[in-house]
């Protein structure tokens, strides 16, 4: 709540959590899910869904990790893109929008939530909320059809900073990035990969990607069990499961993470999410209970009786309280001017206010009644940001500036990589779950091997805010 009051007012929370910007914004989803499909299509067609076994974790080397499908089509659309770096919190989705609405060659605009500093770092990012409730800027990613366009997009956009054409194009910093190297993670646990939690994922997976393709006008889900139905039940999880990713922007595995883009989601999960390998025993008390967590996590957003939320009435009379005077035991007067009638109780005197004065407080009571709205839509969104350590239980994953990567800013930039396999498969764990991460968090943006690998040598930089180096954790608490 606290958080919610510090930030219920913030675009991002209007965007997504206000009845009509949120409807826009879920038009704009389906829009992207159908972009998307077209590409599905293609990608289906091209075997981009053959051999999928998200049990193959590479452990010594980043096997497969240069043909992975999600790896090398997230670079190519990487050195098309626009990063937007550090949209203000209080600049509205719109006037990004704006910026690039017309420029030639776009494909998409889409801005990513806030990010979560690290706890040290909250209380100056937004030094007028109280204590721990601060966010970082949201990033922004303008995807073009070539490179060329979006070289061409951040010379406009320059010009327009430089002759201070346009208010908000001076607050924002534009950048073709690096490609980055492959990072995945895992689930938290081995219970995933029990055979029984197979076959319960599987008609889950397979309920939720029937339900999202109807949302949408799309049929993917029953195109790939056709393709694939000689194949053995698992494949078609791990065939479901990615299709839920790169069409619906849904992340089964993260409890159902769902994001706005393929760039927002790669963000906060990362390229792909193995299962942990392993044979944990689902029906333990303990693992039944946190899977049983993990569950209604994933059914809230199908389920609306199993979204926490707040009476909105209670909310409307607690407000209306202030017109409600005690003047002793048994004595409450309605403080409306020529008024002052008198009640035996507050809920009376509340009761005759509504009848009585109702053009008097239905501003008031439109008011409170949208914030209530959009508070129960923030607590219905099981992956609503949260600042992890105010509750834990609610925490997803969103971004921190990774320790490491702050060690590394401070090291000269030019220093050679880390050689050898050994920088690969280096598996991080904290309280959260753990991940794996083959992104090189030793070597600095710029280092030779992104030089490198950037053939045309695109102009890269070094930016620990940077989208893609979310210190993402995975929790199902
Ligand atoms: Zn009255």
């Amino acid at each position: 709540m606290r958080f919610f009051d510090a930030h219920a007012d913030d675009p991002w929370v209007l965007e997504k959590y206000a009845d009509g910007q949120a409807d826009v914004r879920k038009q704009a989803i389906l829009t992207m899910k159908r972009l998307l499909y077209t590409k599905f299509e293609a990608d289906v067609a091209a075997g981009k869904y053959d051999g999928i076994d998200l049990d193959a974790l590479p452990v010594d080397e980043p096997m497969g990790a240069e043909t992975d499908p999600d790896v090398v089509d997230r670079n190519e659309a990487t050195l098309r893109t626009v990063a937007i770096k550090t949209v203000p919190l209080t600049m509205p989705r719109a006037d990004v929008d704006a910026l690039f609405r017309d420029l030639p060659g776009l494909i998409y605009v889409t801005l990513s939530e806030p990010r979560l500093p690290a706890q040290q770092d909250r209380d100056r990012a937004q030094p007028h909320l109280p204590a721990g409730m601060g966010l970082g800027g949201r990033t922004g990613w303008a995807v073009f059809d070539s490179t060329a366009s979006a070289e061409a997009a951040i010379a406009h956009l320059k010009e327009q900073a430089d002759t201070k054409a346009n208010e908000t194009v001076t607050q924002l910093a534009f950048a073709i990035q690096s490609p980055m190297p492959a990072k995945y993670r895992t689930t938290a646990w081995d219970m995933f990969s029990h055979p029984d939690r197979l076959a319960t994922d599987l008609e889950t997976v397979k309920g939720i990607a029937t339900t999202l393709d109807t949302e949408a006008g799309l049929a993917g889900a029953q195109a790939l069990l056709e393709k694939y139905a000689d194949e053995a039940p698992k494949v078609h999880l791990d065939v479901l499961v990615t299709y839920l990713r790169r069409v619906h922007l849904y992340c089964y595995y993260s409890a159902g993470c769902e994001t706005e883009s393929l760039e927002e989601l790669a963000w906060k999960c990362g390229d792909k999410v193995f299962r942990k390998p392993g044979a944990g025993d689902p029906a333990g008390d303990r693992a039944a209970a946190l899977l049983a967590k993990f569950d209604t996590k994933v059914r809230q957003k199908f389920d609306e009786s199993l979204r926490p939320a707040k009476a909105i009435d209670e909310l409307v009379d607690a407000a209306l309280g202030q017109y409600v005077a005690k003047e002793q035991e048994h004595r409450y007067r309605c403080e409306f001017p020529a008024c002052g009638k008198l009640f035996k109780d507050t809920q009376f005197v509340i009761k005759h206010i509504k009848n009585k004065h109702a053009a008097d407080v239905a501003p008031l009571i439109t008011s409170i009644t949208e914030r209530a709205t959009r508070l129960n839509n923030f607590l219905g969104d099981p992956h609503h940001l949260h600042p992890a350590g105010m509750n834990p239980t609610q925490f997803t994953g969103p971004f921190r500036p990774p320790r490491a990567a702050v060690a590394a800013a401070a090291r000269p930039s030019m220093m050679p990589r880390n050689g050898g396999s050994s920088s690969y498969g280096r598996e991080r764990r904290d309280s959260r779950g753990e991940y794996m991460d083959f992104g090189g968090r030793d070597e600095p943006r710029g280092a030779p091997r992104s030089a490198a690998m950037d053939p045309r040598g695109l102009k890269s930089y070094m930016d620990l805010d940077a989208p893609g180096e979310g210190d993402v954790v995975l929790d199902y608490d």
